[in-house]
């Protein structure tokens, strides 16, 4: 018996999965997963689910919200459509149904989702925040850890997060004096509750161009704050979509030839923007695009309110006084509200304990498109691409490639905490195992 037991001890001691078990008796609740954890439960990380599944690799989902898309189903505004055509915006292995529009809205897009998710049969925990994963050396596991105190343990983690997790809200000098409403637009809903009221849009991205023209047709007077130079390009052109013309010139033409097109008929659809206070950068949209991640606006009817003066342009903001703001040029308004159209950022470095593969500074990969979806010890990134739901498909279906190549031989490894007698006698109180 005395033996039987030092056997134990010995076999404890350098038992990679007792070790787990041990350390982890600080959370409430340890799981261990035998596929991969992918961390959100958006476009991306359904379709890392989806490529996964049809590979017969499981993967669990861990979402913060408590739904999927958190972001088209909470955070954006109710007029929003896809600003891609949808060809270019459909998740892998399943199409669009034909009858949706070729922009369609974000309820239907919110639709396609959740056929998806039902599809594939992914079904994601909800309400669980990850706040930190660490790569455990001892072991070769991923650490996952979320607010209500569950440890989850895997082999593979895949970061889905977003490059929108996060509302950029900048420090803007008195704003505590201003006194009216200062939202970000991902609270931002519909303009029918600024009827008749003064509001000044902070930025001239996709989301801010578009809040204002939601605003003047809810009878709102709106300003728009434009600092930078930025390139206003139509949604459609010489009859077909901006985007899908722009991907298949490419196909044959040099980038900066490309721009050149674009810009041309853009100015001549268009005009010149510069005469409205929105001058073009340097370097054309998609090279610009390339290498610094700025997305051109495609314009859906704004620039013709700007044009008409429903819509004023201003520079950029000085100081916030009460209910009025002076402006770098010297000038100073009054306004009811601000909506700040000022962007979203990565959370990743706030959770992911890892240097190699994602910027302390962005959040994103620093490997770069499109080599950003791999890391080291079973590490990826899906959706981190600055290309959309494209980048994130593409990254989706090489993680899947990846994992399922090294999948079967892993997972006999993987399944041995369960057949092991001993493990099971000692922690079956303490871990439950994913299906
Ligand atoms: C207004 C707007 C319009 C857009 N239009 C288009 C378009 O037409 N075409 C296009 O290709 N792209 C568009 N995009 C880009 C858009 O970001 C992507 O289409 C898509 O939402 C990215 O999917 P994702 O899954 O990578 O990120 P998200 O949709 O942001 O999903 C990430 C998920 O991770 C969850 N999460 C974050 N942190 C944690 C955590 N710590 N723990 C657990 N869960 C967490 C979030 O709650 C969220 O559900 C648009 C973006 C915006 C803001």
């Amino acid at each position: 018996m005395d033996d039987y037991l030092r056997e134990i001890q010995g076999k404890t001691a350098h038992d990679p999965y007792h070790n787990i078990i041990k350390s982890s008796s600080s959370s409430k609740r340890c799981v261990w997963v035998p596929g991969p954890v992918i961390v959100g439960a958006g476009p991306s990380g359904l379709a890392a689910a989806a490529c996964l599944k049809e590979k017969g690799v499981p993967s669990l989902i861990i979402e913060r919200s408590n739904c999927i898309a958190s972001l088209w189903q909470l955070k954006t505004y109710d007029r929003l459509k896809l600003h891609l055509p949808k060809e270019f915006c459909e998740l892998p292995l399943m199409s669009f149904p034909p009858d949706f529009p070729t922009y369609p809205t974000k309820q239907q897009f919110v639709q396609y989702l959740e056929a998806y998710a039902r599809r594939f049969e992914i079904r994601p925990v909800f309400n669980q925040s990850v706040v930190s994963a660490e790569y455990d050396k001892s072991v070769g596991v991923w650490r996952v850890r979320t607010a209500a105190e569950a440890e989850y343990l895997c082999r593979w983690l895949i970061v889905a997060t977003g490059e929108n997790a996060e509302a950029v809200v900048p420090w803007i000098e008195g704003m505590e004096e201003f006194g009216g409403d200062v939202v970000h637009t991902s609270r931002y809903k519909s303009g029918g509750v600024y009827k008749g009221k003064k509001v000044l849009v902070v930025g001239c991205g996709n989301s801010g161009m578009e809040v204002c023209l939601d605003l003047c047709n809810h009878n709102a007077t709106p300003s728009l704050v434009v600092r930078d130079t930025v390139h206003i390009l139509p949604q459609q052109m010489l009859g077909t979509s901006t985007f899908g013309l722009s991907m298949w010139l490419l196909k044959w033409l040099p980038m900066r030839l490309v721009d050149r097109f674009l810009l041309v008929v853009s100015r001549l659809l268009l005009g010149d923007t510069g005469r409205f206070g929105l001058c073009r950068p340097h370097l054309g949209p998609l090279e610009l695009k390339n290498l610094s991640g700025k997305t051109p606006v495609l314009d859906v009817g704004t620039l013709d309110k700007i044009k008409n003066g429903d819509i004023k342009v201003l520079p950029g903001i000085q100081r916030l006084g009460q209910q009025s703001v002076e402006f770098v040029d010297g000038r100073t308004e009054n306004f009811d509200a601000i909506i700040l159209a000022t962007g979203y950022k990565s959370n990743v470095p706030c959770w992911l304990k890892e240097s190699e593969m994602f910027s302390e500074k962005d959040g994103l990969p620093k490997r770069p498109f499109p080599n950003g979806w791999k890391g080291q010890r079973g590490l990826y990134s899906v959706g981190f691409t600055k290309r959309g739901l494209l980048g994130a498909s593409m990254d989706a279906k090489n993680i899947a490639a990846d994992i399922q190549s090294c999948w079967s031989a892993e997972a006999k490894h993987l399944i041995s905490p369960i057949s092991c007698p001993y493990f099971m006698q000692k922690h079956t109180d303490d871990v439950v195992f994913s299906d």
